[in-house]
This record gives C-alpha cells, sequence and structure tokens, in this order.
C-alpha cells in the first residue's frame, strides 16, 4: 500500500525498483547510464530483469 507509483531504475532498460537512496537498482545500471550505452535488455542480473 506504500508502494510508490511507477518507481522503478533510472536506467531505461531496466524495470527493477531502484535502491534505496538511489535512482538505479545496482552500480551496473548506474554505469550503464553514465556510459550512455543503449540496451536491448538490462544487465543487472536481478531476476525477471533480462
Ligand atoms: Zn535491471
Ligand atoms: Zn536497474
Amino acid at each position: 500500500m506504500a508502494d510508490e507509483p511507477s518507481a522503478k531504475c533510472a536506467h531505461g532498460a531496466c524495470d527493477c525498483p531502484p535502491e534505496k537512496d538511489s535512482k538505479y537498482c545496482s552500480e551496473y545500471c548506474r554505469e550503464a547510464e553514465k556510459s550512455h550505452v543503449m540496451e536491448i535488455g538490462c544487465g543487472c542480473e536481478h531476476d525477471g530483469c533480462r
């Protein structure tokens, strides 16, 4: 019930929920956005995200 609507990782290819205090779910996504790599799939290795 306290879920934030549409809270997801800021990495475009990723649908994982972000970590606390971060826009991203993982270091992987943070680096991917920083290097401006357009990915077809996400490689953060979270379940349900590949
Ligand atoms: Zn992901
Ligand atoms: Zn992510």
